[in-house]
């Protein structure tokens, strides 16, 4: 029988992974259940709201430190507590504890320029390790099925060129989330577009619809529901040697807007190319 020493490596992730379970058997026992809630999270939503949850969760159970107790209660009217899982509050001699709700939730949650809770980046380094190995296949099965099923609707729907050079987008773009017109709205948007003098072309299965204005050209994009948003960019002659032309400006024309929308268009086309000449 061949007897191989553990790795140091893996030993040492042992090792910390069970100080980190000690810290975590360390914490007040009401808060343990919360900390551990990490081994319900099924989802990948699940998991990203997790520690904003368990903040959340934590800041709703906590008491406020009684105010004769606050030795220098400054300007501040709102009541403090200390982190529960620390007992002590924020590092300014000013203050005592963390305001509630906000500075508290913000210590564990780890926002902004507070102090992060040592306490919950241990056990947050746990949930990590625990997800990796629960998860890890399925995270990236997914991930190849929803790359696979992007590139077939690149390689069959219509895309728009918003911008001079990258890619084309699909018509929810980046953002799947995103709301988008219906193919009756688009067509409306269209001939908005042609009505302030674009002109739009589709091929390849690319629709473009640009404006040239001396030395510029405004792309549009009338994919969201509600407004038509133009991009101004220097023409690519004047671009030869950069990489990617400089945004000039942007501007908006909303649906809502009925009247002299011609005007409109050229008052907010102004500004960006009157920066340009500059
Ligand atoms: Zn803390």
């Amino acid at each position: 029988m061949n007897y191989s020493p553990p790795n140091p490596i893996d030993r040492l992730r042992d090792e910390l992974s069970k100080a980190r379970h000690c810290i975590l058997n360390l914490m007040p026992e009401a808060y343990q259940g919360m900390l551990r809630s990490y081994y319900h999270c099924e989802t990948r939503e699940d998991r990203m709201r997790w520690k904003n949850a368990v903040a959340d969760e934590i800041v709703a159970e906590v008491e406020a430190i009684p105010q004769q107790q606050v030795p220098a209660r400054g300007p501040w009217s709102q009541d403090r507590a200390n982190c529960p899982l620390r007992g002590r509050g924020s590092s300014s001699e000013y203050t005592s504890g963390f305001t509630l709700p906000e500075g508290l939730r913000r210590h564990l949650a780890g926002w902004g320029d507070s102090q992060y809770c040592p306490v919950v980046e241990e056990i947050t380094q746990l949930a990590h390790a625990y997800w990796h190995d629960t998860f890890a296949e399925a995270d990236a099965a997914e991930d190849r099925a929803k790359a696979a099923a992007l590139a077939a609707r690149r390689a069959s729907e219509t895309l728009y060129r918003t911008a001079p050079g990258g890619d084309p987008e699909l018509l929810d773009g980046p953002y799947s989330y995103r709301a988008t017109r219906t193919p009756d709205g688009l067509q409306w948007a269209e001939e908005r577009l042609r009505g302030l003098g674009f002109s739009i072309e589709c091929s390849d299965r690319i629709w473009t619809a640009t404006y040239q204005d001396g030395e510029h050209i405004v792309y549009a994009d009338h994919r969201q529901p509600g407004q038509l948003a133009f991009y101004v960019y220097p023409l690519p002659a004047s671009t030869a040697r950069r990489r990617k032309p400089r945004l000039l400006g942007q501007f908006t024309i909303f649906d809502t807007w009925k009247h002299d929308l011609p005007a409109k268009f050229q008052d907010r086309l102004a500004p960006a190319t009157q920066i340009a000449r500059r």
